[in-house]
C-alpha cells in the first residue's frame, strides 16, 4: 500500500506522516516505511541539498523538475518499490504530485513536460491513496516561519504570495481532477483533529 501526503508550505504534512504510521503500525501489524522527497535515499537527498541551496542560484523550472525527477527515480528504486515488494505500507511526505503543483502549476513549467517526467519516473508505482492537506497560503506560510525561527525562510518559502496561491490552486485541481486517488484535508484545523480525518479517510478507502 503506497500513501502519499501533499500540500503547501506549513500544512503539517511530516507531523501527519509521523502520526499516520504510528497509528498503521499499531492497527496493521505490518511494517510501515515513512519517507519523503525530495530525499528519502542517500542519493535523492545529496539532490535536495543542492535544490535548497539558496536563494542565490535558483535554478529555472525545468532543470528544477529534472532535479526532482532524478531524484524520484532513485527513491523509487532503492527505497520505495523494493518496500512495497515485501508487502510493507509506505508513507512518502510529497510525491510526484508536488512537481505537478511547485514546478507545474506554480512554476509554469508545461503540463506535456511535467507528465512526461512523471511518465518515465513513476510508471506504473501509482499511489493508492493521496492526502492532500489544504490550506490558506498566509496561514501556512505563517506557520513554516514560526517553525524556522528567526531563520531565514528556505528557497522555497522565500517565493512571492502569488507563487504560493498558483501552488495551492494546483493542489485542488489534483484532487478535483482525481477523486478516486486524492482526498482533500483541511489542514488549518488541529493536528489532532486533522489527524482524525486523515485516519477516517485512509480507513474508508483502504479497508484492512
Ligand atoms: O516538504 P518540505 O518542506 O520538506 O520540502 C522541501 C522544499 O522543497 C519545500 O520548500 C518545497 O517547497 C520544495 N519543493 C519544490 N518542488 C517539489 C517538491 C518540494 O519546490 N517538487
Amino acid at each position: 500500500v503506497f500513501i502519499t501526503f501533499e500540500g503547501g508550505e506549513g500544512a503539517g504534512k511530516s507531523t501527519q506522516v509521523a502520526r499516520l504510521a504510528r497509528h498503521l503500525r499499531e492497527r496493521s501489524g505490518r511494517e510501515v516505511v515513512s519517507t519523503r522527497e525530495p530525499g528519502g535515499s542517500a542519493r535523492a537527498e545529496e539532490i535536495r541539498e543542492a535544490l535548497l541551496a539558496g536563494l542565490a542560484k535558483p535554478y529555472g523550472p525545468f532543470a528544477e523538475a529534472l532535479l526532482f525527477t532524478a531524484a524520484r527515480i532513485d527513491h523509487l528504486d532503492r527505497l520505495i518499490r523494493p518496500a512495497l515488494r515485501r508487502g510493507e505500507i509506505v508513507l512518502c511526505d510529497r510525491f510526484a504530485d508536488s512537481t505537478r503543483a511547485y514546478q507545474g502549476a506554480a512554476g509554469g513549467l508545461d503540463a506535456r513536460t511535467v507528465r512526461a517526467l512523471e511518465r518515465v519516473a513513476v510508471g506504473e508505482t501509482r499511489p493508492d491513496l493521496t492526502l492532500i492537506l489544504d490550506l490558506p497560503p498566509e496561514a501556512g506560510l505563517a506557520r513554516a516561519r514560526a517553525r524556522a525561527g528567526e531563520g531565514a525562510p528556505d528557497r522555497f518559502e522565500a517565493e512571492a504570495l502569488g507563487f504560493h496561491a498558483r501552488l495551492r490552486a494546483g493542489f485542488r485541481a489534483i484532487a478535483e481532477a482525481e477523486p478516486d486517488r486524492c482526498a482533500l484535508i483541511d489542514a488549518a484545523h488541529e493536528p489532532d483533529a486533522v489527524e482524525a480525518e486523515i485516519r477516517a479517510v485512509v480507513e474508508a478507502r483502504l479497508p484492512s
